[in-house]
């Protein structure tokens, strides 16, 4: 793939090959420079089974925006399926559906590790990109820029010299850990009491979708809830969110049978009552937690994005959206600059701090209103009101 070459010669190196890396590897190669993208994990396009967070994932506008400027947004929406409303599941059966916005808006449901798998072959298509994978981050000296990486297939450890770093390795970022030891760097990290495992609602015996395709299903019952979204081979993934306290309250295939015929007893038949069981005792539920940190960059040397920078809870379904949208602001501060690092990189975190710090408060907010709220009349009426 073509690129400009003014920036030939000066290396971005990206640390992590997950959803924010692989996209920022595409507008930092359409921009000419050499960039290196050193991801821990083994090529997930190589892999029989991939482990980590969500299995699917809601795209929006914030998102599609930053794919469209690198020409990926048709190919990756093409493979979504558009979600036009909210369906909400009465504890007595009953649904009512909440639509998001006018009626042609919507949501897209996508697969995270094929969404991930896109990007990643979307940026090895760019000359100047190269992948690295099995390389662990360990050290950043930022006045060189340098970075170490652990082979850990190897057990050899690799010196890349650069001209920036750019920490995208996740909410657990080693680069921030290593930024957090530079002077005045403002940290701070939130647990919520509630965790999420999830469960698979499978295509039913007619081989077609066992609920409404274009939704995001939503079971809230005030202190948690079950939401389900749509998958192109039929099933929908769901995912329960509730405090640990319960989770941990439901020990045996009783107290668990127990607890959804009491509070999401329309699931069950979906699921199928074994499979429900064997997949909800598999694997442990997992924490949430919310990142706020400042300044996002050092110097001209290096700089946080995705959730490196601002890990958030998923309720607002922006995480990922964000951090998309991280690499189109900064794009956006690329060209005002002219590609000057010692410019961009503050104006940078003046700009986008803030924005960020107020997406984690309101996906933070968004779990009472996904929850709870939407149980209110008054948030009904404000709804009917908003699409009239
Ligand atoms: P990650 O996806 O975590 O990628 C980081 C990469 O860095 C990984 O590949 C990792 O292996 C690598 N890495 C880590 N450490 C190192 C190291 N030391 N050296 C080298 N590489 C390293 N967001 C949305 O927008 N919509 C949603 O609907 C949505 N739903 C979600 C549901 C759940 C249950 C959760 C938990 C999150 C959800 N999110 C959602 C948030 C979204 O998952 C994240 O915001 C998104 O994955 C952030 O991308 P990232 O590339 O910054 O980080």
């Amino acid at each position: 793939m073509a690129s400009s070459k003014n920036e030939k010669g000066k290396k971005v190196i990206i640390v992590g090959g997950g959803l924010v890396g692989a996209l920022n590897a595409c507008f930092l190669a359409k921009r000419g420079f050499q960039v290196e993208v050193y991801e821990r994990r083994p090529d997930i396009r190589t892999q029989e089974v991939v482990k980590g967070r969500s299995i699917n994932l809601a795209l929006s506008c914030r998102g599609r925006e930053a794919l469209r400027a690198v020409g990926l947004e048709e190919k990756i929406t093409g493979e979504g399926i558009p979600m036009f409303a909210r369906m909400i599941h009465n504890l007595d059966g009953s649904k009512k559906s909440i639509p998001y916005g006018k009626r042609d808006q919507s949501i897209m449901s996508v697969d995270r590790r094929h969404l991930n798998e896109l990007l990643l072959s979307a940026a090895e298509k760019y000359d100047n990109v190269t992948l690295h994978f099995n390389h662990k981050i360990t050290r950043c000296d930022f006045e060189k820029p340098q970075a170490t990486f652990l082979r850990e297939d190897e057990g050899t450890t690799v010196e890349v010299p650069g001209d920036l770093i750019m920490g995208c390795d996740g909410a657990y970022s080693s680069v921030r850990q290593q930024l957090m030891k530079t002077t005045r760097f403002d940290f701070s990290q939130e647990y919520i009491p509630h965790g999420y495992l999830e469960l698979s609602i499978p295509a039913n015996k007619q081989n077609e979708y066992a609920m409404e395709l274009n939704y995001l299903h939503i079971w809230p019952r005030n202190t948690f809830m079950m939401i389900a979204l749509p998958n192109p081979d039929k099933t929908f993934v769901g995912t329960l969110f509730m405090p640990f306290k319960i989770f941990d309250s439901i020990k045996t295939n009783d107290d668990l049978m127990k607890f959804f015929k009491d509070k999401f007893p329309d699931s069950i038949p979906l699921m199928g009552e074994e499979a429900l069981k064997e997949s909800y005792f598999r694997v442990k539920a997992l924490p949430l937690v919310s990142i706020k940190c400042s300044p996002y960059h050092v110097s001209d040397k290096a700089v946080l994005m995705g959730d490196a920078a601002h890990a958030m809870v998923p309720f607002y379904g922006q995480g990922m959206n964000c951090g998309f949208e991280d690499c189109l602001v900064f794009d956006g501060i690329m060209t005002k600059y002219k590609n000057d690092f010692s410019k961009v990189l503050p104006e940078y975190t003046d700009t986008r701090n803030i924005d960020a710090k107020a997406m984690c408060d309101l996906a933070m907010y968004n779990y009472i209103e996904m929850r709870e709220s939407v149980n209110s009349k008054m948030f009904l009426l404000r709804k009917h009101v908003d699409n009239m």
